[in-house]
């Protein structure tokens, strides 16, 4: 079983003819409700991507998190610790787009936010039948902390991806198996821009030296690096015509865990998780461009 814990969003993305002034008023030009959340999409990709999925995470008593739920119910993940929060509302993601693609994007944690341990105790169940503990930076941290500590003392493979990029103490980066950054989360982290291959060996090996035992950096289009304290590798991405490479990190992650969670290698872990990530860029979308393990076999 892959286990995530983390969030769940509707994201309401506005298409405007251009940014909107401070106390502007402005008329859309498209909508569309997408559903999202780094720890769902996480979900979704890993559910997907062949493995048996549970999900730990909050949403309000609203349309949009029956919506949520009703979405990860139908991909076959199990909700037994998935909370619904009477007051706040499920998070969202308020998005403007104008037409040369820039964006204002206003992030409501809402229910998110309320993730706390008595969620974590009411996962015990699922935790105790995971193989791989999954986890984003998306809920309170202290509920992230104790999160990666209990599954680590129950013996779990830990997955972190540190996203959005906020600094990380060596406590938590301990309880870490795989740190998985991409470029903008690993140059916060490290100190050092990562633009490509070279600075991202750099980066890594500052993260190392903080104790994660793998650093994963994805590099987009160049792939992954995967560095630990036998050295480093380069794992290029299979070569595609990318279209939209939103959720490309998650498609990644999930599909990454998956395979842990069946017992592959390392690097076939890796290589699957690219597959999938590369499959989902030529296709537009959030969690519909993420693609089943059967379109991955047959590609
Ligand atoms: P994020 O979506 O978090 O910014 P990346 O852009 O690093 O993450 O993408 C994650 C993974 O998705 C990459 O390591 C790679 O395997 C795959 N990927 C992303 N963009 C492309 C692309 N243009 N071509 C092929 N694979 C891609």
């Amino acid at each position: 079983w892959v286990l995530v814990i983390g969030s769940l969003n509707m994201d309401l993305v506005a298409r405007v003819p251009h940014l909107p002034a401070p106390g502007e008023t402005l008329a859309s030009e498209g909508f569309a409700t997408v559903a999202g959340g780094k720890g769902a999409n996480q979900a979704v990709a890993a559910a997907r991507l062949g493995a048996p999925t549970a999900m730990v995470g909050c949403v309000g008593d609203d349309t949009h998190g029956r919506l949520l739920r009703d979405g990860l119910r139908h991909e076959g993940i199990d909700l037994r610790a998935l909370r619904t929060h009477a007051t706040q509302p499920t998070g969202m993601a308020l998005i403007a787009v104008d037409r040369a693609s820039r964006n204002h994007i206003v992030l409501v944690p809402g229910a998110n936010d309320t993730l706390g341990t008595a969620d974590l105790d009411a996962a015990e169940a699922s935790l105790a039948e995971a193989a791989v503990v999954v986890c984003q930076l998306e809920v309170p941290m202290l509920t992230v902390q104790q999160a990666l500590q209990r599954a680590k003392a129950a013996g779990k493979t830990t997955v972190l991806n540190p996203a959005p990029a906020r600094p990380l103490d060596a406590a938590l980066l301990a309880q870490v198996d795989w740190l998985v950054p991409n470029e903008v989360e690993a140059s916060m982290l490290s100190g050092i821009a990562v633009t490509g291959i070279a600075s991202a060996q750099q980066a890594a090996a500052v993260l190392l030296a903080r104790g994660c035992a793998h650093v994963l950096i994805t590099l987009g289009a160049q792939g992954v690096l995967h560095a630990h304290a036998g050295g480093m590798q380069h794992h290029p991405a299979p070569v595609v015509e990318a279209v939209d490479t939103t959720a490309a990190g998650d498609t990644f992650i999930g599909g990454f865990a998956a395979r842990l969670a069946a017992g592959a290698s390392a690097a076939e872990a890796i290589r699957f998780g690219q597959a999938a990530a590369a499959l989902s860029v030529t296709r537009h979308g959030a969690q519909t461009s993420i693609p089943t393990l059967r379109e991955i076999s047959a590609a």
